[in-house]
């Protein structure tokens, strides 16, 4: 949920690609709640799905086949996900995935991207793009720095390392200066609130290779890049741990961690040391049941769909800001895309800050000027499509951020 000035929409309804503030009126919805929709509001099978389950009940205190069954379906899109547990969140997934692979390692410290967003659990908020500006920055533990995210205690700032995103050479440096301490990076394939940015060409699989080297496991946060493939499966670079939430819970909350079945074995009761993971709704019937109806209605066409919408978005933003005369790119990938101002796209979230950078009430200008042409987006830039939406949706909103950029080219220079 995210609230602006001057006050922030308050919604009462969605059907398909809209949603209805209170005072009546339907905006297209290019948010898809952040990406973490795919299918449209009140999609017939993902209701139908919550409504029976809803009458044999919510979470049974137990396993259930609907976990077998969900799993199952997750597990032929991503053989990499040999053993799969269930929690609430992305935040959690991504916290489990962070302590499994502390376990495992017997290492403490993390490495993350700058900039890159896990949620927001103490190690995932290190260093992660907020709307007001990135949190706290760490280079290497130990040294002083402030501490830009209040609350997140020093111990974990220390033991969390920021790399910039696409640039394999520092990770590298930091692989052997901190030899046998690091227990995992963690990556989005793309940085997503840092700033839509796709992952170089070989970025990913030289991450791969720097973290076999050094016994540090990789992890791939798919809890948005789902929507795109997954990205490990469109692009074949095998991750030890994934971590995946958001539309595999078909609109419900849900989160997923898993991987390599010896890593996941460290949560076998029988295991010497056993993790320990519980959660009281975690894996709960309802999120299992909404999630395998969204899965059953998200396959390659559907995937294939949103790709088109995407690449036509860009081009048609692309186009408009050409014409207009305003210095600004797109960039996303499939269903999944930013628009930036600035003479050069970002490659990682030190550029996207630097495009932000005096700003912001142009970027809220924009965004006000597309609800009341009717569109909704995210005010960070965020442009998220359902499988419901059509291409003529898209060149409208097309039209619509055209006129937004003729009104507002005044203050464009
Ligand atoms: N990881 C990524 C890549 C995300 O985009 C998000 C949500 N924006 C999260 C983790 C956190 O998910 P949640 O909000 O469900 O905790």
């Amino acid at each position: 949920m995210t609230t602006y000035a001057p006050h922030p929409l308050y919604f009462s309804r969605g059907e398909g690609a809209r949603v209805r503030d209170l005072d009546g009126r339907w905006y297209h919805d290019m948010v898809a709640n952040y990406g973490a929709l795919a299918h449209g509001h009140n999609h017939p099978a993902l209701t139908r799905a919550v409504h029976d389950q809803i009458e044999h009940g919510t979470a049974l205190g137990g396993p259930s086949t609907l976990q077998y069954e969900h799993a199952d379906m997750l597990r032929a899109r991503v053989p990499e996900l040999q053993r799969l547990r269930y929690c609430n969140s992305g935040t959690e997934a991504t916290m489990w995935a962070l302590r499994t692979a502390r376990a495992y390692t017997g290492r403490d410290v993390v490495v993350k991207i700058d900039g890159g967003y896990h949620g927001t659990h103490d190690w995932g908020h290190v260093s992660a793009f907020m709307s007001g500006g990135t949190t706290h920055r760490q280079q290497l533990p130990g040294l002083p720095s402030a501490n830009l995210a209040p609350g997140v205690p020093d111990t974990v700032l220390r033991s969390v390392v920021t790399v910039p995103f696409n640039d394999t050479e520092v990770v590298a440096d930091v692989m052997s200066r901190l030899d046998g301490q690091v227990a995992a990076v963690i990556v989005e394939p793309v940085l997503g609130v840092g700033g839509g940015i796709p992952a170089h060409p070989g970025y990913l699989q030289e991450l791969r290779r720097l973290t076999a080297r050094h016994g540090v496991l990789l992890i791939f946060d798919e809890c948005a890049t789902f929507r795109l493939g997954p990205w490990q499966v469109k692009h074949a670079v095998s991750p030890d741990l994934s971590t995946f939430s958001k539309i595999v819970g078909g609109g419900l909350p849900i989160g997923v961690f898993g991987g390599r079945a010896d890593i996941m074995s460290l949560f076998s009761p029988s295991h010497p040391q056993p993790v320990y993971h519980a959660s009281a709704f975690g894996g709960n019937s309802l999120s299992l049941a909404a999630g395998i109806a969204a899965l059953r209605a998200f396959g390659t066409p559907e995937i294939a769909h949103l790709d088109r919408l995407g690449t036509r978005l860009r081009r048609g933003l692309d186009t408009a800001a050409r014409h207009a005369g305003v210095l600004g790119r797109s960039v996303g990938e499939g269903g999944m895309s930013y628009f930036h101002f600035g003479a050069r796209p970002p490659q990682n979230a030190a550029d996207t800050a630097a495009a932000r950078q005096g700003r912001g009430r142009l970027r809220a200008l924009v965004h006000l000027h597309l609800l009341n042409e009717g569109f909704l987006t995210a005010r960070h830039g965020l442009m998220c499509q359902h499988i419901v939406t059509t291409p003529s949706v898209v060149d409208a909103f097309v039209e619509a951020f055209a006129s937004t950029l003729r009104l507002l080219r005044p203050y464009l220079a």
